[in-house]
Order: C-alpha cells, then structure tokens, then sequence
C-alpha cells in the first residue's frame, strides 16, 4: 500500500516511520521542489505529482497550507483523506471560527478585518489587549501583531497593511483580530477520526510556549482533571464530525478556569502530541496513517506519563542525556536555521514524580543557550 503525504516535512517523516512495521510505504510530495520523494531519505525521487496521485492509495497532508489547485487535483482522485474543505478550513482562520459556531464550541471574542475602516470598528468594539492574526498561511507565531494600548494602532495597521499588500498565496487575505484570553495554561487535545465515524482522543497535553512557538508538551497522567478532559472530548466529537473529518486532528485551547476555549484547530498530526511515540498505546503517526488507510484505530490510551522538549535552531545536544532512563531523540536531519524545528526529546516516567526528576536531570544538561525556557518550566512543576 502507499500514502502519498502533501508535504515533505518531519511529519511525513514519522509517519513513514510508524508506517513500515504495517507494510505500508509513504511517499511524500515536498511543495518546494514539487518533487514526490522519499520522506526519510530525502534523495529518492519518484517523480512528479501527477503520476504519484494515480500509484498512491491514499493521499493525506502533513500541513494545511497547501495550494487549492493540489488540494482539488487530489481531491478528484477520490483518495484524499482528510477532504480538501477540512484541510482549508485549518488553514484559514476565517472558516475556522466559522465552524466553531456552526458547532457551537467556545472560542475568544473576534473580529474580521481586511480594512481600515474594519480595523478601527474592531478596535473600538473589542476589549484590549488584543492579538491579530493573518486569517491564511499563519504557523508559529507569524504573521501576528499584538495591540496593547490604542496609541500603537496606526504603526500597527501600517504594518498589517503592508502584510496584506505582499500577500502571494492568490487567495484573499485579512486578519483576525482577537481578544486576548487571559488563560491559566494551553492545552491540546490530539484524537482520529475513522471513515466509518468513530472517534478516540489521547489525554489532554499541557503546553509550554516561549515567544509564541511551542517549546515543552507534558502528558500527565489526567484523572484528576476528568471535567476538562470531557469538555475537550465533546469539542472534538463535534468539530471532527461535523467536518466529516478522517485521520488526526489536533485542537488547541485556553484553559480558563475550568473552561476550555479554543485557539485553533490542526488537520493533521501535531507537534503536542509527538510524546505520544514513546507514552502512548499508538503514536499520533501510526493512528493517522490507521485511519486513512482503513485499518482499526489504535488505542489512544497514555501508558506512562511523558513530556516533549523541541530542539529549536540547534543541531547538537549532548548526546549524554542518553544516559537518562526513558529518553529518546527525534532529530528531523534538516540544516540548521535559527528557531527551526530540528528534533525533539521525549521523556517518560512511570508516574509523574519519576518524570519530573527525570526532567530535572535533563534540564540540567541541556545548554540554557538552545533551551533558555526548559530549566524554568520544570522547576515549576
Ligand atoms: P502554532 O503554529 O505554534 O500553533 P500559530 O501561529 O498558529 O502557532 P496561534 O496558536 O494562534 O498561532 O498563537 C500562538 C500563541 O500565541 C498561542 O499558543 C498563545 O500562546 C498565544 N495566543 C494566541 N491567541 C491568543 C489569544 N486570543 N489570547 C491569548 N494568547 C493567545
Ligand atoms: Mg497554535
């Protein structure tokens, strides 16, 4: 069998990774050269998309900022999985907020700007601060300003503008601009969709960001907060199904008290939620592939608590945290840039206290230089 993955990154990697032991090849199509390759090896090259649509058995995404035109040629195909409107919907946070009502589930307070004159309504109308993000092609952090005091609006609305001007993606852009929640921690919850309906979610997984990219992922053992777990669920029974959705999707969410909103929704396997290759049952990679290949879906349940640090624009760590019971590198084999994703670290424990500790050793082998945030975080647990 093959899956061909729309996107050629380190998500299409660890679900060729997770696809081998099932006998199931994956080939990825990288959207840069538009070349389908070998995810893994990177240097195979199977030729253009074209001929790749007609070989594949499956095709899926590995991200959703994918062209329409691709999207639809796969679509026609009859093989894509999750549909071309889900994987659009992921990546417009217009839709996205739209399907959040259709379906009733909380989100933070909003408004749709392409316009100055939209601009200074949505200014007034709001409460500040207020956070605004381009509606198309936003991923770590980018393409968002923040407003805290009405004084900086015309510097920011020159800079939006510009954004909105220098938009190539052909498609019409605008921002959403938010209020902020004042939260007392993100989480995500990371759940598959089978063809035939059915639906199972790992536990909920706290999420530490620095400077608004995802630094540490912690899944602890959830007993104790069962309420948030039931929420999170019921979001994604209804936003998954109402999407008709089919394969991994993962739901971003503010936790405010004991209410959960959500931020903003991923077709498509997540970064919180690559713990799950060491403390899950069934790792997010092997479930996705599962589910768009019509196999059964795998358990979801956590097997020991875990945690994930990303490696962030370094490509050396030292390999002596190795030494650490329960460890594991996923280095993603890219050339460094300054804050990439280049691998991450999983750590478990066979409860929580075992893993902290673990995390502490960790913490303090880890140069404070490349992972300035983790010694903090795990201090504060
Ligand atoms: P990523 O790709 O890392 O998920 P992104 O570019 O898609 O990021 P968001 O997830 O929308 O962007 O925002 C990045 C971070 O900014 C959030 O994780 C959160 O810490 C902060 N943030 C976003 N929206 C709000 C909000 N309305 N209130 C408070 N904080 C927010
Ligand atoms: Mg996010």
């Amino acid at each position: 069998m093959i899956v061909l993955v729309l996107g050629a990154g380190q998500l299409a990697q660890m679900m060729a990774l997770a696809s081998k032991p099932l006998n199931i090849e994956v080939r990825a199509y990288d959207v840069g050269s538009e070349r389908v390759i070998d995810p893994l090896s990177l240097n195979v090259n199977y030729g253009d998309l074209t001929e790749n649509i007609k070989i594949a058995d499956v095709i899926t995404a590995e991200f959703e900022h994918i062209n329409h035109d691709v999207l639809k040629m796969c679509e026609q195909s009859g093989k894509l999985f999750p549909s071309s409107q889900a994987i659009k919907t992921g990546g417009d946070r217009r839709l996205e907020k739209t399907l959040l009502e259709q379906v009733g589930v909380a989100n933070a307070k909003y408004k749709i700007v392409a316009n100055k004159t939209d601009f200074d309504a949505a200014i007034e109308s709001l409460t500040l601060p207020l956070i605004m993000k381009s509606a198309l092609a936003g991923y770590d952090g980018k393409g968002q300003w923040r407003l805290k005091s009405k004084s900086e609006s015309e510097a920011i609305w020159q800079d939006i503008q510009q954004f909105i001007e220098g938009d190539t993606s052909g498609q019409p852009q605008a921002i959403v601009i938010e209020q902020m929640v004042p939260f007392d921690r993100e989480v995500s919850m990371v759940g598959v969709r089978s063809q035939n309906g059915q639906t199972l979610a790992y536990p909920l997984t706290e999420n530490h960001h620095n400077n608004g990219v995802l630094s540490i992922s912690l899944a602890n053992n959830q007993h104790q907060h069962q309420q948030l777990q039931h929420q999170a669920t019921q979001a994604f029974d209804k936003i998954a199904n109402k999407l008709n959705y089919v394969g991994v999707l993962a739901i971003e969410f503010f936790q405010v008290g004991e209410t959960l909103l959500v931020n903003e929704i991923a077709p498509r396997v997540h970064n919180s939620g690559h713990w799950t290759q060491q403390g899950a049952d069934t790792c997010q990679f092997e479930n996705h592939i599962r589910a768009v290949c019509q196999l059964p879906l795998g358990s979801t349940e956590l097997v020991r608590p875990s945690a994930m640090i990303n490696i962030l624009g370094t490509d050396v760590i030292p390999n002596s945290i190795l030494s650490i019971p329960s460890m594991a590198i996923h280095w993603y084999g890219k050339s460094k840039r300054s804050g990439r994703k280049m691998g991450h670290i999983n750590v478990c424990g066979k409860n929580k206290a075992e893993l902290i500790s673990r995390l502490n050793q960790l913490s303090e082998i880890l140069p404070i230089a490349d992972f300035p945030d983790v010694s903090d975080y795990v201090k504060s647990l």
